[in-house]
């Protein structure tokens, strides 16, 4: 494994890798009404007992009606209606119509629905049917959607208003899924304040907390808000150990960097088995983790931008192994830079960019304001990252780099 003990930086994916083998799927499950549903894990497989449809009905308003008897002639006796919700109880026999309504069941002998507009009436009783019809036309059939003993969805998906949807098509009205994990948040630093209290000299308001639960409460965790803690080891001790006993997993922003990480080291050390890494992505060089006796422990580093560049690409994903989802794969696409991008090689580096198509369809990406790891404006001004490779340099402007699009954790 590589952390600060080991000479150079950790490469990213080699760090992503490792941070996942530390944590271990939560195992529990409850069931939940689906109407609670949107944005839980699912324990287990869910499979369908139902086609979907559950029958044969029409995509169209129009009639119901056999194709072959359009062959000889043109004209059709209208035999009654099948509206949704009140389908027509007989079986329609040669040289009959029926009328019918988009969603209403297609009579027993019917084999194809021609719409309306297609149709005119020849005589009372009558029906006209000038363009013919093709056996199939304007019929949903039976399953075309789902089928009976179709898996669904599988043990670890993220459900969507789309999956609650398809849940709800089959006719489930529970889910079982993962608990939320109870995250506790602290932030750390003799420097920082609440907002809406008064700041004195030398202090500045702490912002990590507000934008660190908000991507935790996404990702569908619950937040137990902890506030800020000085930079004393008793204080420190007395929190971590707070945290531990009520949380699945705490976190910390601040405290991690060279100068304060031997001091938060030592406090956390003697609770736990924690490791503190140099990571080679930049913002966000400095973080923790481990285990605490009964939690995860995740320490990001206190600059705003790398505390939420490293919740996202690094935190998140570990968050999301411990709750029981399947990974998700960043969308990351091919841009050309409009600005040169000022880096050096050595680290993986997350400029805060926006892009957008132009007339011809080719994606173009800007930096977005003051690229320093401290100003969080640039964050709140992006739709992207613009992921410059560990190893390159400068990038001039018209070259192309890769960008990810920010996903709903950070929009
Ligand atoms: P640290 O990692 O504790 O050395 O903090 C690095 C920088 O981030 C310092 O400038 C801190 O003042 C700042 N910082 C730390 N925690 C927060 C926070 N919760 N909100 C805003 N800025 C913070
Ligand atoms: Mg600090």
């Amino acid at each position: 494994m590589i952390t600060c003990d080991s000479p150079g930086l950790a490469p990213l994916d080699q760090a992503l890798e490792s941070l996942l083998s530390f944590v271990e799927p939560i195992r529990d499950a409850q069931t939940i009404p689906l109407t609670e549903a949107d944005g839980r894990v699912l324990a287990a497989d869910v499979t369908s007992a139902m086609n979907v449809p559950p029958a044969d009905n029409s995509a169209m308003d129009g009639y119901a009606l056999r194709a072959a008897d359009l062959a000889d002639g043109d004209t059709l006796k209208l035999a009654g209606k099948s509206m949704a919700g009140h389908p027509f109880r007989g079986t329609l026999r040669a040289g009959e119509c029926v009328r019918i309504m988009t969603g209403a069941l297609v009579p027993a002998g019917a084999d194809s629905v021609v719409m309306q507009e297609n149709t005119g009436v020849a005589d009372e009783g009558l029906i006209r049917f000038p363009h013919g019809a093709d056996q199939g036309d304007n019929v949903r059939l039976s399953g075309e959607d789902i089928r009976a003993g179709q898996i669904l969805l599988t043990a670890g998906r993220r459900l969507r208003p789309a999956d609650v949807g398809l849940l709800a098509s089959v006719g489930i009205a529970q889910v079982s899924v993962r608990p939320r994990l109870k995250v506790a948040l602290l932030a750390t630093g003799d420097e920082l304040v609440e907002p809406g209290r008064p700041l004195a000299d030398g202090q500045i308001y702490q912002s990590n907390s507000f934008t660190i639960a908000t991507m935790l409460r996404r990702l569908g965790c619950e937040v137990l808000a902890m506030g800020t803690v000085q930079d004393s080891a008793a204080a420190l001790r007395q929190a971590f150990v707070q945290a531990d006993a009520e949380a699945d997993v705490v976190m910390t922003t601040g405290g991690v960097s060279v100068g304060e990480a031997d001091y938060t080291k030592d406090v956390l050390e003697s609770l736990g088995r924690i490791d503190f890494w140099r990571l080679a992505i930049k913002p966000g060089k400095p973080f923790a983790c481990g285990h605490l006796p009964s939690s995860l422990f995740i320490g990001l580093p206190g600059n705003p931008v790398s505390a939420m560049v490293t919740m996202h690409q690094l935190a998140a994903p570990m968050l999301r192994r411990l709750a029981g989802e399947h990974q998700v794969k960043p969308v990351r696409l091919r841009a050309q830079t409009s600005d040169v991008l000022r880096k050096r090689p050595g680290r993986t580096d997350f400029q805060r960019g926006l892009c957008d198509y132009d007339d011809h369809g080719q994606l173009h990406v800007r930096a977005v304001g003051n690229q320093s790891s401290a100003v969080l404006s640039s964050l709140s001004q992006a739709n992207c990252y613009i992921v410059l490779e560990q190893e390159r340099g400068r990038v001039e402007a018209g070259e192309t780099v890769t960008v990810e699009l920010f996903d709903g954790l950070m929009l």
